[in-house]
């Protein structure tokens, strides 16, 4: 009897507190989806009159009055500096919200990352020339891989452009694609290798984390806002994959990436 009584006693004592906290989390639960979604709005409303502001700087200019005038030509140049910096960061935001309101599964897709790869490293050419910075690609001729194209692309871009603000003129970025098998997985491996200003140990696992910036002052000047790596990590993420740093300080940095195929 007594058995039978502990049993019930659990029972009941279980699924009371099961209730009570579902209860109690709902408010929580609600107003976190509340945020997420303000968020994501926000962001979607806010680029609309950023891009509005940015046609009409470009009007602006060419104007036969202000290319004529020093004064204004110059303050317009810096007014479109910063909308395009909010644009960015806008933009980096709504992708922010989107990936913390998306609970499905990324579409995937067989496609050859060679191509995707020499079109990224081609397009910051134009970066990389004013500081003369050589972008290497080394890669298989043929490298089909499984995954989302549209993330996979923005993973290099956020991850080449860093390798190139934060590296000085005269060096290399060095890109390279291979297909490894560890242990029983076939892996699509990502290093990004730069000889830069490199990160120091103790804050490697910090600069994925939003708004992180090491030195906040320089990165303002180099036009950062904390959030490239946080996205890097949630597209990593979203293919069940790592990314890790490591490099010494002074001495450039190595993003690797293992992305399960
Ligand atoms: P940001 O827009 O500031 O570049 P990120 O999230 O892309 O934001 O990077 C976070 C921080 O990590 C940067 O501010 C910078 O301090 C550091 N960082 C990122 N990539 C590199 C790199 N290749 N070399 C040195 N530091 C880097």
């Amino acid at each position: 009897i007594f058995a039978i009584l502990l049993f019930v006693f659990s029972f009941v004592s279980f699924f009371i507190s099961y209730f009570m906290s579902k209860r109690a989390m709902s408010p929580i639960i609600r107003s976190y989806m509340k945020q997420r979604e303000f968020a994501a709005d926000a962001s979607h409303e806010l680029r609309t009159p950023l891009s509005v502001i940015l046609s009409s700087i470009n009007a602006l200019e060419m104007e036969k009055q202000v290319q004529e005038d020093e004064f204004s030509h110059s303050v317009l140049s810096n007014m479109k500096y910063e909308v395009k910096r909010m644009i960015k960061l806008v933009g980096d935001l709504l992708t922010l919200a989107r990936s913390d309101a998306e609970n499905t599964e990324v579409r995937k897709e067989v496609f050859d990352f060679h191509q995707l790869a020499e079109k990224a490293v081609h397009s910051l050419e134009t970066i990389a020339d004013e500081k003369r910075i050589t972008i290497r690609l080394s890669t298989p001729a043929q490298l089909f891989v499984y995954g989302n194209r549209e993330r996979l692309d923005q993973l290099l871009y956020i991850l080449l452009e860093n390798a190139i603000k934060y590296s000085p003129e005269n060096t290399e970025v060095n890109l390279e694609l291979s297909l490894k098998k560890e242990e029983k997985n076939k892996l699509l491996v990502i290093l990004v290798e730069d000889q830069g200003i490199g990160i120091k140990p103790e804050e490697r696992e910090r600069i994925f984390e939003r708004f992180y910036r090491t030195d906040k002052s320089r990165s303002k000047q180099l036009g950062g806002h904390g959030l490239g790596l946080a996205i890097a990590k949630w597209i990593v993420d979203s293919h069940g994959g790592w990314i890790q740093v490591a490099g010494k300080s002074g001495k450039g940095s190595v993003f690797t990436i293992k992305i399960p195929q």
